[in-house]
């Protein structure tokens, strides 16, 4: 008693990706800090955030690492990837471009990362609804077609970010433990 050092069983990194603007960011910081800032960032640079968690008795650190803006240049190093054992793949459900997107994302993804990472296809900003410009069930057939994980989000209503999130290191957890 008093010891309120923490023992960590496991660390799982989770990288971000998906093209600039819709909204990696933000997921990241409603996630790790309960946050949402209107406007973004405008540094360049790798950065992650941890949170840590309880997944089935165990103590699990989640590093969740944010391109931060180097995806405009469509150079996302490999050191990113590198140790990675889950991906979120995020579009903007309102920009349709950022969907069509997602196939090359997930090529250069299987191209750098460890062939069992767990993907999940992430749709954000389902605030706005009106402004819908990828059906869910596009969505849905691509994430089965390509045997990902699927949940559609809004980091500015906090919408399925927590669950999006628990699911995909509920899904290592399993795999690893
Ligand atoms: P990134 O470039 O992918 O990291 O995107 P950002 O997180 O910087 O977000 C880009 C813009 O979209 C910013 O103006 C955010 O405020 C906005 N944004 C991010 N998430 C949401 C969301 O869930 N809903 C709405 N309406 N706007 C969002």
């Amino acid at each position: 008693y008093g010891d309120f050092s923490q023992k960590i069983d496991y660390v799982f990194k989770v990288v971000l990706i998906g093209d600039s603007a819709v909204g990696k960011t933000q997921l990241l910081a409603r996630f790790a800090r309960n946050q949402f800032s209107v406007d973004s960032k405008a540094t360049i640079g790798v950065e992650f955030q941890t949170k840590t968690l309880i997944i089935d008795n165990k103590t699990v650190k989640a590093q969740i690492w944010d391109t931060a803006g180097q995806e405009r240049y469509r150079a996302v190093t490999s050191a990113y990837y590198r140790g990675a054992v889950g991906a979120m793949l995020v579009y903007d459900m309102t920009k349709r471009q950022s969907f069509d997107n997602m196939a090359k994302w997930l090529e250069e993804l299987r191209g750098h990362a460890d062939k069992n990472i767990v993907v999940m296809l992430i749709g954000n900003k389902c605030d706005l609804g009106t402004l819908k410009a990828v059906p869910t069930e596009d969505a849905e057939e691509f994430a089965q077609r390509e045997n990902l994980f699927f949940m559609e989000t809004s980091a500015l209503e906090s919408t399925n970010v927590e669950t999006a999130f628990l699911t995909i290191l509920s899904e290592i957890y399993r795999l690893i433990s």
